[in-house]
C-alpha cells in the first residue's frame, strides 16, 4: 500500500492541522487523542512515511524503531501511569479497523482498561 501523504497524521506532522503535542525528537512525534478512550490516551508516531506496523517493522531503520519504543516507555513514565498500569496497541490493517494509514501506537491509561479484547 503506497503512503497517502494527505491523511491526517501526514498533515499534522506537517504543521497543517493542529495538535496537542506532548513530546517530539528527530524521529517521533506524541500528541493526545482528538476521541479519548481513556483518561491518558497518546497516539505516538514515527515521522518518517509508514504506513502501518507492518510497513514500519520491515523498513525503518534500527535507530528509528529504538527512538519510537523509548519515546513511547518515557510518554508512560511522564503521564504517571507506570505504576497503575497501561496499554499499548497499534491497529494494523482492516481487522483491527486501522483508520488513519500512517503507523501510530496508542497508549491508554488513568483508569482501569478492562480485557485486552471486547468479548463478541
Ligand atoms: P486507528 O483506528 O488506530 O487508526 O486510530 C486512529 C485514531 O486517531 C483514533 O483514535 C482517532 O480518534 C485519532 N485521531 C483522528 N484524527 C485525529 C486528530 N486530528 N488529532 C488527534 N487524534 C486524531
Amino acid at each position: 500500500m503506497a503512503y497517502d501523504r494527505n491523511n491526517v497524521f501526514a498533515r499534522i506532522l506537517r504543521g497543517e492541522i493542529p495538535c496537542s503535542k506532548i513530546y517530539e525528537d528527530a524521529h517521533v512525534l506524541a500528541f493526545r487523542d482528538i476521541s479519548p478512550q481513556s483518561p491518558t490516551h497518546v497516539l505516538v508516531i514515527p515521522k518518517g512515511e509508514y504506513v502501518s506496523f507492518d510497513d514500519f517493522a520491515q523498513t525503518a531503520s534500527a535507530e528509528e524503531i529504538a527512538a519510537l519504543v523509548r519515546a513511547i516507555g518515557d510518554i508512560a513514565r511522564a503521564e504517571g501511569v507506570v505504576d497503575s498500569g497501561y496499554r499499548i496497541l497499534a491497529n494494523t490493517g482492516p481487522a483491527a479497523h486501522q483508520e488513519v494509514p500512517h503507523f501510530h501506537v496508542h497508549l491508554f491509561g488513568g483508569r482501569d482498561l478492562g480485557a485486552m479484547l471486547p468479548r463478541r
